[in-house]
C-alpha cells in the first residue's frame, strides 16, 4: 500500500523536528551556534566536508555522523517533494510505514538494504 498523506504527514514532522535537532548539535559542535548555521550553506548537500572539518581541531567524528544523518534527512524531504519517498531505489516496491518510521531516511526495503550492505561494506554505508 503507497504510504497514506497522514503517514506522510507524519513521518515529514518526525523529519523535520529531527533536522532541527541535527542543526542544533552541528552547529553547536562546529562553535557556529549563533551564526545562522552559516556552516550549512558551506556544507549543503555535496559540500566537500573534510576542508570544513579539518579547520577545526575538535574530533569530528561526530558530528560527520550526523552532518551524513542531515543529508540523508534533507534527501528524504526532497523525494517527499518528488513523489519519490517510501519507494526502494533498488527495486522500486514500497518500503513499509514501519521501517520509515524506525529509519525516516532509509532508501530501500529491508532486502535490498541488507544486498547493498554486503556489497558495499564500506565505512561510510549509504542508508
Ligand atoms: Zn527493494
Amino acid at each position: 500500500m503507497p504510504l497514506s498523506e497522514s503517514q506522510i504527514d507524519e513521518l515529514l514532522a518526525r523529519i523535520r523536528q529531527r533536522l532541527v535537532l541535527l542543526e542544533q548539535e552541528i552547529a553547536g559542535k562546529l562553535g557556529e551556534a549563533s551564526e545562522e548555521f552559516s556552516a550549512f550553506d558551506r556544507i549543503g548537500d555535496s559540500g566537500d566536508l573534510s576542508s570544513i572539518l579539518t579547520e577545526s581541531e575538535l574530533d569530528m567524528s561526530e558530528v560527520l555522523r550526523d552532518i551524513e544523518e542531515w543529508r540523508g534527512l534533507r534527501g528524504s524531504l526532497r523525494r517527499i517533494d518528488e513523489s519519490t519517498y517510501g519507494v526502494c531505489v533498488d527495486c522500486g516496491c514500497e518500503i513499509p510505514f514501519e521501517r520509515l518510521q524506525a529509519n525516516p531516511m532509509a532508501l530501500r526495503c529491508i532486502d535490498c538494504q541488507m544486498r547493498a550492505e554486503r556489497r558495499e561494506h564500506s565505512p561510510h554505508p549509504t542508508l
